[in-house]
């Protein structure tokens, strides 16, 4: 029996969401590769997938076992870059999704990493901080296996922050025997950490929004935008659009659905957020329905929650000029089909998203000559390697008559599996 996706449980597509989604992305990209498609099957099995088990001592003295993951989907163009995920709902499935994903971002980028990701299925909010040090420190030390500065680095995601890898670098760290602040990106400054790394994500989100809608003429300034997701990437990202001009009109997080016309004060809605842990009783929006809030008539929309939000229901309903993906995944392909028939115009998570791990870079790359970049020098480069990707993007689309999706899949495969040739199989 060879390995097919047939006879792999997780590797079958028809099993389960978002890992059906990566597949499908790339079958859809497969016919624009010339001679490299004959590579392609490497893409849609991941390198190596490892699944530990994490046992802590709960406050109460009981002993309970959670399962933690890391994937790491290809490592053809470097090592395993991409976040670590605390979500009830984290799966393998996901899991590897997120990975694959990591794998195209990376290279659409030409970022020197593969794609890897993380994640440990507990509901961070259900513990007390020393529970959730436990649980951190234990999942480092079943991956330590996998990771490390030139192996695999992770980096936060949902449900996790800079103290999770600020735990996460020193139990590495502690195990090998010596400071590897290299071994995760996202850290406390105090520990290796870069300068602009945490609004880094809202930031690239706001420059790929700007840089669409310059090439739509749909000015910042201005215009309505709709933001799920109030986290890194959402909350700073709605803060962002604000200071540019732009009217946030809408917000929702895991907890409600608010909206004010008349734009909402986001750093008052940030206060609010950080001091309940939600939008949840926030003054200045009044709540409104999930159905609603996706209906909003607007120019930008920015799911910056987790994946498959827009589904094809939702995608027939919106009214959204663009949509700019701050989540990983929030569209599904049948849905994204629908949304390019309606002329609304979708910028991926490979490209929008990006800002994010580009800036892990920058952390990466100052942690191994441990030389410290200002603040301006890191906005400076990340706005240029946000632009010049979003330019090499746009023209691939306009060339070749696909979506922005596509073209960037198209970027980024044509640098895997070139990579991947060259290196060779071995034996
Ligand atoms: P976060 O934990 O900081 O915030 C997540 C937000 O989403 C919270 O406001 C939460 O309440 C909300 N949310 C959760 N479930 C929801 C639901 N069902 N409906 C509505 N809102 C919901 O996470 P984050 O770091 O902001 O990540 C958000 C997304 O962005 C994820 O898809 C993540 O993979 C992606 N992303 C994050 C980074 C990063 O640097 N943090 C980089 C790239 C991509």
């Amino acid at each position: 029996m060879t390995n097919t996706p047939s006879n792999l449980s997780y590797l079958d597509p028809a099993r389960a969401e978002p890992w059906a989604s990566f597949i499908e992305q790339i079958d859809r990209v497969a016919p624009h590769l010339g001679s490299l498609s004959h590579w392609i099957e490497t893409l849609k099995h991941p390198k190596r997938i490892l699944v530990v088990d994490v046992p802590i001592v709960r406050d109460d003295g009981t002993i309970a076992h959670y399962e933690g993951y890391r994937v790491q989907h290809n490592l053809s163009r470097g090592p395993g870059k991409g976040g670590v995920r605390f979500h009830p709902g984290v799966s393998l499935n996901e899991v590897m999704a997120l990975a694959g994903w990591m794998t195209i971002k990376n290279a659409a980028l030409g970022l020197p990493f593969g794609g890897a990701k993380g994640g440990v299925r507990i509901d961070p909010r259900a513990f007390s901080r020393a529970e959730l040090e436990r649980i951190t420190r234990r999942y480092t030390s079943e991956i330590g296996i996998v990771i490390g500065p030139d192996k695999d680095i992770p980096a936060p995601d949902v449900g996790t922050d800079q103290q999770t890898m600020a735990w996460m670098m020193d139990t590495y760290s502690v195990n090998i025997g010596h400071t590897a602040s290299g071994v995760v990106t996202g850290k406390p400054i105090a520990l290796g950490g870069s300068l602009g790394r945490q609004e880094a994500t809202g930031r690239g989100v706001y420059i790929a929004a700007r840089q669409a809608g310059i090439r739509t003429a749909v000015p910042i300034d201005g215009a309505r935008v709709v933001v799920q997701g109030f986290g890194n990437v959402g909350g700073i990202a709605a803060r962002i659009f604000r200071e540019n001009g732009a009217k946030v009109i809408a917000l929702q997080d895991a907890e409600a659905t608010v909206a004010n016309p008349a734009g909402i004060d986001i750093p008052a809605a940030l206060t609010h957020a950080a001091a309940h842990g939600s939008l949840s009783g926030f003054f200045g929006a009044e709540p409104i329905s999930v159905d609603d809030f996706w209906q909003l008539e607007c120019e930008y929309l920015v799911p910056a929650a987790l994946e498959g939000q827009l589904s094809p229901q939702r995608a027939r309903c919106l009214r959204a000029r663009i949509i700019v993906e701050g989540a990983n995944g929030p569209t599904t392909p049948a849905a994204d089909d629908i949304l390019r028939e309606r002329n609304i115009l979708v910028i991926p998570d490979v490209l929008a998203n990006a800002g994010g791990v580009t800036v892990s870079y920058f952390e990466w790359v100052q942690d191994f000559s441990s030389f410290f970049w200002s603040e301006e020098e890191i906005n400076a480069r990340l706005e240029s390697i946000m632009i010049n990707a979003f330019d090499a993007i746009w023209q691939t689309a306009q060339e070749r008559q696909v979506s922005i999706r596509t073209a960037a899949f198209i970027i980024a495969c044509q640098r895997v599996l070139a990579a991947r040739e060259q290196r060779g199989l071995y034996p």
